[in-house]
């Protein structure tokens, strides 16, 4: 199965990532992003796909593969930040249960996490989103979203430069 075709993902966007020579069903290699990437190494877009707007390109690769807009957050099993080699992207939802299981009866997890770190960061990144529109897109409550802005305004999270 051409990965491509079976998307329906734009070849514009493909072409940005440069893929290993083993084919489409590599569990192996990272497939990088060469488009633009923010301060964290994630692939920036704005992807129109079934009828939503993407952001972040492994987002929308995983949306193209999975045929449905992921409900949570795209996190990567390689920890490679720009890869969007759909062997390597596992929907927030599963990796949550995961870290459900290992953390039961231990410690909550430390704070704050990649996740709630990168959602800071988009809140100041010059991009003009807002709490709602990044609660929507992450499948999570607007409220969520305001409770880490706040959390990072108080602990002075990184925030990305601003460009003038
Ligand atoms: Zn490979
Ligand atoms: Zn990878």
């Amino acid at each position: 199965m051409d990965i491509i075709q079976a998307s329906g993902f734009s070849w514009r966007l493909w072409r940005k990532i440069k893929r290993c020579g083993c084919g489409d069903t590599c569990q192996e290699h990272c497939w990088e992003w060469h488009g633009t990437r923010n301060q964290y190494g994630y692939g920036r877009t704005k992807t129109r796909l079934g009828g939503r707007t993407y952001s972040y390109i492994h987002r929308a690769v995983w949306a193209a593969v999975h045929g449905r807009a992921p409900a949570h957050e795209v996190c990567h099993r390689c920890d490679n930040p720009p890869c969007c080699n759909p062997a390597h992207l596992v929907a927030w939802s599963h990796q949550a249960n995961m870290l459900d299981r290992d953390a039961k009866g231990r410690s909550r997890p430390r704070y704050p996490t990649p996740r709630s770190r990168e959602i800071y960061a988009r809140l100041y990144d010059g991009s003009c989103e807002t709490l709602t529109s990044i609660a929507r897109e992450l499948g999570i409550s607007q409220p969520r979203v305001s409770q880490i802005k706040a959390r990072g305004d108080r602990d002075g999270w990184e925030r990305p430069p601003v460009l003038l």
